[in-house]
């Protein structure tokens, strides 16, 4: 049996924050930054510590992939997995986190920063109201805290080390992941599906204790080019194709409504990300998202059908789609394997958590790991406000999600 490394989970995650590791988009490298590196590298060496005894870092991506063994030669057992992020978004600045304590919050205000004047305010945050009397870790106001998702590799360090202390409890293979590059969308692109092992797998990447997300959005990404013709504006008369207004005109034949500002819960929409150009030529940026299979693909039509009404009044070329799909709606894969959820929503029975269950709307890790044949769901963590100055983590609800994790594993355990 091993010594305990931390004293508390709390004291696991400041280490985690300490470590800086803020991906960068516009890297070639995968990961990205070295700060990624440099806690993936802790990790491992935790484990190893901890005495989980088949540890392994991807020597190229740094990834590493952990498996404790099953305890039940008995029987056989499904194998489930763990998965959590290492890097932070790019929004705003991880490094230097002076993370701090607050104990009993009253659910007023939080000052955050006297000095700067930085306050979280429960008005922008209703949703954090219902927290008073717990424990929330915030920050100085100057950067992010880094729950995003440094909550979920402490909570999945955390049970592991559990595991490792109490080999009387009996238990199957339980697979970790931690990876990299997540918010820089690449966060799977080089993830060893058959080396992890896992049959099903979850990742612990969402912020409300409770969440559990069998359902994202399906993706499809869209460039539309409009060639223009330009001509000297005093000699246009009839000769003119103005590219930025056919792009204009193209936009108007889009349902008004779709937008993400006008839509929620399972509304789709159309989603104009950016649009440049001249006379010449002008070239937009579009996301289309939907949870629904059907709708989606109708979505598409809707779309091209907008551009072809176009080049039939202005001629055959005058606006060029590239269209794609990026991601898929896990449900789809989720949908044959009931257990994955089922085993999630007892746990949280058993321990008194309320479930929710409402469909991301965007995409997650475990979307893509789902269609690779990964079936895996995201589970809350008890963090909030991610990617800016107000993320929080509320110090309870971490600790209830590692009992969550670890009730998850016996479910699986007594099937
Ligand atoms: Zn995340």
């Amino acid at each position: 049996m091993q010594e305990r490394q931390y004293a508390s989970a709390t004291e696991r995650f400041l280490k985690y924050v300490s470590i800086d590791t803020q991906s960068d988009p516009h890297s070639e490298y995968y990961p990205s930054t070295e700060g990624q590196k440099k806690l993936l590298s802790l990790l491992r060496d935790e484990l190893v510590e901890m005495g989980v005894s088949d540890v392994r870092q991807d020597k190229k991506y740094s990834c590493v992939y952990a498996t404790i063994p099953s305890n039940m030669p008995e029987k056989t057992v499904t194998s489930i997995g763990f998965i959590a992020h290492t890097d932070t978004s790019d929004a705003i600045s991880g490094k230097n986190i002076r993370a701090r304590v607050i104990e009993n919050f009253d659910g007023n205000d939080i000052v955050l920063n006297s000095e700067k004047n930085i306050v979280t305010k429960m008005s922008d945050f209703p949703e954090m109201k219902r927290l008073a009397g717990k424990s929330l870790i915030v920050t100085d106001g100057t950067t992010l805290l880094g729950a995003d998702d440094k909550s979920g590799v402490t909570e999945i360090m955390e049970m592991a080390e559990y595991f490792c202390m109490h080999p009387e409890e009996k238990h199957g293979n339980i697979c970790i992941a931690f990876t990299a590059d997540e918010e820089t969308g690449r966060g799977t692109d080089y993830f060893d599906i058959q080396g992890f092992g896992a049959h099903f797998a979850y990742t612990v990447d969402g912020d409300m204790l409770g969440d559990l997300a069998g359902e994202n959005f399906n993706a499809a990404d869209a460039v539309v080019t409009a060639n223009g013709c330009s001509v000297h504006p005093g000699d246009a008369y009839g000769k003119m194709k103005n590219a930025s207004r056919l792009l204009q005109e193209f936009d108007s034949l889009l349902p008004e409504k779709e937008r993400p500002e006008h839509t929620r819960d399972r509304e789709g929409f159309y989603h104009l990300c950016e649009i440049k150009g001249n006379v010449e030529e002008a070239v937009a940026e579009y996301i289309i998202r939907d949870h629904d299979d059907g709708i989606f693909e109708e979505r598409k039509k809707v779309f091209m059908a907008a551009a072809d009404d176009i080049n039939k009044r202005y001629g055959e070329g005058t606006l060029v789609v590239k269209l794609e799909d990026s991601y898929y709606n896990m449900k789809r894969r989720l949908d044959p394997h009931p257990e994955v959820l089922d085993y999630a929503r007892k746990a949280m029975e058993k321990l008194g958590i309320e479930t929710v269950e409402t469909p991301i709307r965007g995409g997650t890790d475990g979307a893509r790991l789902s269609f690779l044949g990964l079936p895996c769901p995201n589970l809350g963590t008890g963090g909030g406000n991610f990617h800016g100055r107000h993320e929080f983590l509320c110090i309870e609800e971490m600790e209830q999600t590692i009992d969550l994790l670890k009730q998850i594993v016996r479910e699986y355990a007594a099937e």
